[in-house]
């Protein structure tokens, strides 16, 4: 399998969207708490699973590549008042929702989830237990920061039924983690995943980033070898992006110690071909995972999902986002909770949902969904099921696309035949320029993206 062709990776050099959202979340405007009930009640019809999305904000230091959203403290306190807030928003949120839903799929996020104590989040679990129905065989998963778990921690998060961990480690490399201010020693994290397994947890991700100053591919080679000594089921090795204008932290990075484009390019290379050497499945765009895990199954079985958090594999399931600037996908609509912690608060304490922004999406919008995400999860693309979901003619409805499509045909990005686009193992790492033929959003658009590559 090559996956890898530098001088197509070259040619189709561009920055787009990673689509873990059509229309992407650049494009929200002004979204109601009235407009999203309306869209309860509408998903409330077909009593579909329900995914719970929690975020918790803080952060006890910040790492210099960052780009989340999030909040620095080592107050600890604040996880407290911010609880209260939450589990307000829990008990508006689940009186909306039929009662007969279940919850197949809850996650975690941040942030650091695990910057609340080990109660808090049993509690927290235990909240969300009380106000929604959860099913006995879910997919539960959380992210945590192994500098600060232990085996009361692991002990804690499977009380709070969580099943699946997620581990930010980006590199191995001590001169690397200095230079992006997040020390995290390898027989630590090594101990927190032993800890997990015997503990029963299913399932192990790790998080790499690749393009971080002081890398090289000598050094990514040892990050690369001790991640494998850990077998985890998933991996993701994310591209950095240095957009020190939009993302405070990375002010701090001394960008001359940032490898070069090429270097940049041979690390992600050598990662393909030793992920694949050792067992990994490539999922699409940065993810990884083993042949058993239930990412690479749905996607052998072509029912492989993505959505804000990624490829998933429960792709029935409405989204509820709970807490500061999560996003929710319930019924024809996508909302966000607002992103100022104090506006967040404001809305709470009145007893208002913090909803601030969202689309409803309309025929065109579902229609262009379903093609981006049967490109970006199965890499193929059958004309006949867009014209018999939606009553168009396909090379009618995308004529304008089909110049490009021609041209990536004769590149060997795609197979491009009277009824159906199938992505070609050169054309996997560029999906995104491959997807972008189809949004109807990006002449327009003036948000400043990362590149696909
Ligand atoms: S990368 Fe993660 S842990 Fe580091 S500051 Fe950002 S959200 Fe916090």
């Amino acid at each position: 399998m090559s996956l890898f062709d530098l001088s197509l990776i070259k040619k189709y050099d561009q920055s787009g969207p990673r689509y873990t959202s059509y229309p992407t979340a650049n494009n929200f405007s002004k979204f109601t708490q009235i407009q999203y009930e309306d869209q309860v009640f509408l998903s409330n019809n077909k009593k579909g699973p329900i995914s719970l999305y929690c975020h918790i904000p803080f952060c006890d230091t910040v790492c210099f590549y960052c780009g989340c959203n999030k909040i620095v403290t080592k107050d600890k306190t604040k996880a407290k008042t911010y609880l209260q807030a939450l589990f307000k928003e829990i008990e508006i949120q689940s009186k909306l929702f039929d009662t007969t839903r279940q919850v197949e799929q809850m996650h975690f996020g941040g942030g650091t989830p695990t910057f609340l104590s080990n109660e808090q989040i049993i509690l927290l679990s235990e909240k969300l237990q009380s106000a929604f129905k959860f099913a006995n065989d879910g997919e539960y998963s959380i992210e945590i920061d192994p500098r600060g778990v232990d085996q009361n921690t692991i002990k804690a998060l499977i009380k709070a039924r969580f099943n699946r961990i997620s581990l930010g480690v980006q590199d191995f490399n001590v001169d690397v983690q200095k230079a992006v201010n997040r020390i995290q020693r390898f027989k630590q994290t090594k101990t927190v995943i032993r800890i997990a397994r015997e503990n029963g947890f299913k399932s192990v991700s790790i998080d790499l980033i690749y393009g971080l100053p002081r890398q090289s591919v000598t050094t990514f080679k040892a990050t690369l070898e001790q991640v494998a000594e850990l077998r985890p089921e998933r991996i993701s090795i994310f591209n950095y992006a240095h957009l020190p204008e939009l993302f405070k932290p990375q002010r701090r990075i001394n960008i001359l110690e940032l490898p070069s484009a090429d270097e940049k390019l041979a690390i992600f290379k050598y990662s393909i071909d030793f992920l694949l050497a050792q067992g990994y499945i490539y999922i699409g765009m940065d993810h990884f995972a083993l042949p058993e895990d239930p990412l690479a199954i749905a996607q052998n079985e072509g029912h492989l999902y993505r959505n804000f958090q990624g490829y998933s594999t429960h792709s029935s399931c409405d989204i509820v986002g709970l807490g500061l600037s999560s996003i929710s996908q319930v019924g024809n609509s996508f909302s966000q909770n607002e992103k100022d912690l104090e506006s967040y608060y404001q809305k709470i304490n009145i007893g208002e949902l913090p909803v601030v922004k969202g689309q409803t999406i309309n025929t065109d919008d579902k229609l262009r969904q379903l093609v981006i995400m049967d490109l970006i999860c199965n890499f193929e693309l059958d004309f006949g099921k867009i014209e018999r979901n939606f009553a168009v003619h396909f090379k009618d409805y995308f004529k304008d696309a089909f110049e490009l499509l021609t041209q990536m045909h004769n590149d060997g990005l795609i197979e491009l035949t009277d009824h159906s686009i199938k992505v070609m193992d050169k054309g996997k790492l560029l999906i995104r320029n491959i997807c972008m033929v189809f949004d109807a959003y990006l002449a327009t658009s003036k948000t400043q993206f990362s590149k696909t590559i």
